[in-house]
C-alpha cells in the first residue's frame, strides 16, 4: 500500500489537453495528412510498415510506438514545420525496428536523418500543451 502512494505521488500531474474548435480542425488536418505521410517515408526510407496511425491529443509526447507495431501521433503536429513533423514520423519508424533508444537506433535514425540532433533540439521550442 506504501510503495502503491510513493508511485503515485512521483507521477508527474496529468495536464489536460486543451479541446476545442482549433483542436478538432487540428484533429482532422493530422487525420488527413499524417497516416498517408508515415506510408510515404516509411516506402522511402524502406520501413516494413503495415501498423496502424493514431491521431492522438495529449501533452506528453509528440508521438510513440506500440510493441504492435502501430503508431500514434500527437494533432499539435499539424502546428510544426513539415520537416520537423517528418522528423517526428522517422523517430517513430525506427522505433519498428529498434524499441529503445540505444546506439543502433540512433544509428538507424542518424541513416534516415542525418541533421535529427538539430531536429530535436528544434522541437524543444514548440510546446505541447
Ligand atoms: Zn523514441
Amino acid at each position: 500500500m506504501i510503495f502503491w502512494r510513493i508511485i503515485r505521488r512521483r507521477r508527474r500531474p496529468r495536464r489536460c489537453a486543451p479541446t476545442g474548435p482549433e483542436t478538432e480542425r487540428l484533429r482532422a488536418q493530422a487525420k488527413a495528412a499524417l497516416p498517408a505521410r508515415v506510408r510515404e517515408l516509411a516506402a522511402a526510407f524502406g520501413f516494413d510498415f503495415n501498423g496502424r496511425v493514431t491521431i492522438r491529443n495529449n501533452v506528453s509526447n509528440w508521438g510513440s510506438c506500440s510493441s504492435k507495431g502501430n503508431i500514434n501521433l500527437n494533432l499539435n503536429l499539424m502546428r510544426l514545420p513539415e520537416d520537423l513533423r517528418d522528423y517526428v514520423i522517422l523517430h517513430e519508424l525506427c522505433h519498428l525496428r529498434y524499441f529503445n533508444h540505444g546506439p543502433e537506433f540512433h544509428a538507424l535514425l542518424e541513416s534516415v536523418c542525418p541533421d535529427h540532433r538539430a531536429k530535436h533540439r528544434a522541437l524543444r521550442e514548440y510546446r505541447l500543451g
